[in-house]
């Protein structure tokens, strides 16, 4: 019997997701990523107890946990006074949760960890600088397009999952509208040697720092030498240029405003990120389905972005074999979208939305009131864990099962 076939456009972290759930399904995979090799910029590291869930369903945990920080607090911070408002505690999900705690491990190093896995199946057929261009399907099969290094190729397949990120071609063949909006600044995000917890005293692995004229968010990766580093993270002014954001003099002078060093702090990295808040129409046309970041973008505060797209990616993996297997007629699959779509704007959208605004409230009373707020969850134990079980997601997994 032929084997069933599924190609997966884009080798981020969701499409190397994606690709390994199907595989270890026993499905063929065709994973296209359209650059020589994994992209390492720095981009998402936190993952939540409820994707960590996840990672241990593909067998990654252990190098998962590995190749990471375990950060068990968060914490929220009043930058201009340089005071804790106040820290959150995972551990009041020990009894919710295998994993109450998050992981600071960058993306690049799951996407490897994963390719490294599909390596194992023989149906794996992984491909570098092919770049998908388009797609299209009939009753039977899809096909996408690509422009590999030996030219135009075509890879027909049983079904498609164009994991290829905010920019995504596929979403783009099937016409679908990425409805929401872009925000007038851009984020700049920079990466330094210097330790903020020798630095800012008290503060952990993920600190939320809020100030009317510029918040930052500081947080501890590993490294690929595991030898530790901190990301910063700001926003630009809006008549910022690209040059001014990333030259020196921004750079330096943005992170003497979380502590002053008094020397030049080292810097190793410096990027900048436009920034969307936008949600596909659909996630599913036929037998095209769009996941991650083709799916959904939006900032970054909280680090959901990547969970909510590794969610997709375990949820459509799960829903494909259950129609392929029978146990579920098609109409399963546009629950993919009833729920993955649903769920990504009432916790995802939501949620970075409202962390970005309580980082920037410029009205004193309205800033004190949400400090005010975040005292009052965190000191009362049933308050807390249900504020943790929305921001580590596990309340958005468990509203998916009662959703048909
Ligand atoms: C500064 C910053 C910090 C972040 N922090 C967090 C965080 O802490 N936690 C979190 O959950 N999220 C975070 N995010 C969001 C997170 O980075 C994204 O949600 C994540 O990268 C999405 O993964 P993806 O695989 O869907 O897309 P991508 O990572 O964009 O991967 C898409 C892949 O597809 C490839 N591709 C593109 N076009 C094609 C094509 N036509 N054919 C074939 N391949 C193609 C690309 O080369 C790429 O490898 C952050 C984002 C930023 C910018």
């Amino acid at each position: 019997m032929k084997k069933i076939r599924i190609i997966i456009a884009g080798g981020g972290p969701v499409g190397v997701v994606a690709a390994l759930a199907c595989a270890q399904q026993g499905y063929a995979i065709t994973l296209l990523e359209a650059e020589g090799k994994i992209d390492d910029s720095p981009r998402a590291a936190t993952t939540h107890p409820s994707t960590l869930e996840m990672i241990a369903r593909v067998g990654l945990i252990e190098p998962f946990i590995q190749e990471g920080l375990v950060a068990r607090y968060f914490q929220f911070w009043d930058k201009p006074a340089r005071a804790k408002i106040v820290e959150f505690d995972h551990d009041v999900l020990r009894d919710e949760t295998p994993y109450p705690f998050v992981v600071q491990t960058e993306q690049h190093k799951l996407a490897r960890m994963g390719i490294e896995r599909l390596k194992t199946f023989a149906d794996a057929d992984v491909r570098f600088a092919t770049r998908a261009t388009g797609v299209s399907q009939d009753a039977d099969s899809a096909t996408v397009t690509a422009e590999g290094p030996n030219g135009s190729e075509t890879f027909r397949g049983d079904y498609v999952i164009g994991a290829d990120g905010g920019r995504s071609t596929i979403r783009k063949a099937l016409d679908i509208e990425f409805e929401g909006f872009t925000w007038p600044e851009r984020f700049l995000v920079l990466s330094t040697l210097d330790d903020f917890q020798e630095l800012l005293t008290g503060c952990c692995y993920r600190n939320y720092l809020a100030d009317p004229d510029e918040w930052t968010n500081l947080f501890k990766v590993a490294g690929d030498d595991g030898k530790g580093r901190w990301r910063a993270v700001f926003p630009t002014r809006v008549e910022e240029s690209d040059e001014e954001a990333l030259g020196d003099e921004s750079t330096y002078s943005r992170l003497q405003r979380v502590f002053p060093l008094g020397r030049r702090y080292n810097v190793v990295h410096r990027n900048l990120y436009n920034v969307h808040q936008r949600v596909a129409a659909t996630f599913r046309k036929g037998r095209v389905f769009l996941a991650g970041d083709s799916a959904h973008v939006n900032n970054s505060v909280g680090g959901l972005g990547l969970n909510g797209g590794i969610h997709d990616a375990i949820e459509l993996a799960h829903s494909l074999h259950q129609v392929i297997t029978k146990q579920a007629g098609d109409n399963l699959l546009n629950r993919y979208t009833r729920r993955r779509r649903t769920l990504n704007i009432e916790f995802v959208q939501e949620q970075t939305i409202n962390n970005k605004k309580r980082l920037e409230e410029r009205d004193s009373k309205a800033r004190q009131a949400r400090f005010d707020e975040l005292r009052a969850i965190a000191d009362e134990p049933a308050r807390q864990k249900e504020f943790l079980l929305r921001t580590s997601l596990i309340a958005s997994v468990r509203k998916a099962q009662s959703m048909e």
